[in-house]
């Protein structure tokens, strides 16, 4: 591993302002970065540990029924919060899906949201597209684990949970850099390859993701998260859903279903919610949203097994509420 200097930031001023140096990397619980910096897959010459700053840390219900929660809130914290569980479920289910336990207390929700991504091109010492390179060898190599969504020139798929099921949410993030704070929601927080293949995110190289809000629960608002990996302990989504319903009257009024593993960022279903909205949600309407789910996809050479897992996963999500 290189040398690299090391800043603990007292202040979220002083993590800024240390950030602004090239090779400047942030160091939340560290679980993602410090293996990119062993295995150089990022040029790291500083880290920048905010693990001082207890401000970034808790879950804080608001007096509009609205939650606030630290960037530096532990993911196990979420996953055992009584209050996520009751009004946010499929956060809940996220967070606790995510790795192993060890990894759910060192790694935090705002790193979660700014890993980098899995693709095996991309974390081995190739020179892929990702990197600077010319070519993403996904689209002829061994492309099982890529995506079948939002793909191209790059086919890397958007390895966190979390930001599958805060996408469904509705979150909004507070972005913190050099001219200030600034809210962004979070379906225009991730970007697709096809704009900037080099990062994931509107991030610029000094703004730092310091808390996450998300808006009040209805009395009818059900969720949930559901994730299918090749082991069933510490493995990333092949495909995961999330779905945030509105449910009254005799039937469905308003649903969010939001797809991990299968694409760039956290993909929303939009033929499947439009299946959905105005139906009672029955066995039929889950098939159907199901089948429309993959409306668009395309797959690769060995993935079109993804098709497949997204149509059961949003069926038996849906099912589940019936
Ligand atoms: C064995 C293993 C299994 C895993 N399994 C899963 C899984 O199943 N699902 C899943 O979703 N993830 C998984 N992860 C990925 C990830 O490490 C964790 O999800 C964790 O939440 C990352 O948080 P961290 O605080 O450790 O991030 P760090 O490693 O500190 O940071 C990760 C990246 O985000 C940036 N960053 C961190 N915080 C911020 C912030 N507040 N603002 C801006 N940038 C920031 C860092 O600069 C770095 O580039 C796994 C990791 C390992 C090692």
């Amino acid at each position: 591993m290189k040398n690299f200097a090391y800043v603990k930031a007292g202040s979220l001023a002083e993590a800024i302002k240390a950030m602004s140096t090239r090779g400047a990397w942030l160091h939340a619980g560290g679980t993602d970065l410090l293996g990119c910096a062993r295995d150089e897959i990022l040029a790291v010459e500083k880290v920048v540990s905010i693990s001082r700053l207890k401000q970034l840390k808790g879950i804080s219900p608001q007096p509009d029924g609205s939650l606030k929660i630290g960037a530096l809130t532990p993911l196990a914290d979420i996953a055992a919060s009584v209050s996520i569980n009751a009004k946010y479920a499929a956060l809940a289910q996220a967070a606790a899906a995510v790795g192993t336990p060890q990894i759910r207390e060192q790694g935090t929700v705002g790193g979660n949201l700014c890993q980098r991504p899995r693709c095996w091109y991309f974390r081995s010492d190739i020179q892929c597209l990702k990197k600077g390179g010319a070519s993403c060898y996904a689209v002829m190599g061994e492309n099982q684990y890529h995506a079948i969504f939002g793909g191209g020139p790059c086919f890397f798929v958007h390895p966190s949970d979390v930001a599958v099921a805060l996408t469904a949410l509705q979150a909004q993030l507070t972005v913190s850099g050099t001219a200030g704070n600034k809210s962004v929601r979070i379906d225009s927080f991730f970007i697709s390859p096809k704009k900037a293949v080099l990062k994931e995110n509107v991030l610029l190289p000094n703004e730092i993701v310091t808390e996450i809000r998300i808006p009040p629960a209805g009395a009818s608002t059900r969720s949930s998260f559901r994730k299918i990996a090749a082991r069933g302990s510490w493995d990333f989504a092949l495909a995961s859903v999330a779905v945030a319903l509105q449910l009254g009257g005799d039937g469905v009024q308003t649903a969010r279903i939001v797809l991990g593993g299968v694409g760039p960022y956290p993909w929303r279903a939009d033929a499947a919610e439009k299946a959905l909205v105005g139906k009672k949600l029955d066995s039929a309407a889950a098939a159907a949203a199901g089948e429309a789910a993959v409306a668009g996809a395309m797959a690769l050479r060995d993935n079109a097994y993804k098709m497949d897992m997204v149509k059961g996963i949003v069926e038996e999500s849906l099912a589940a509420f019936i």
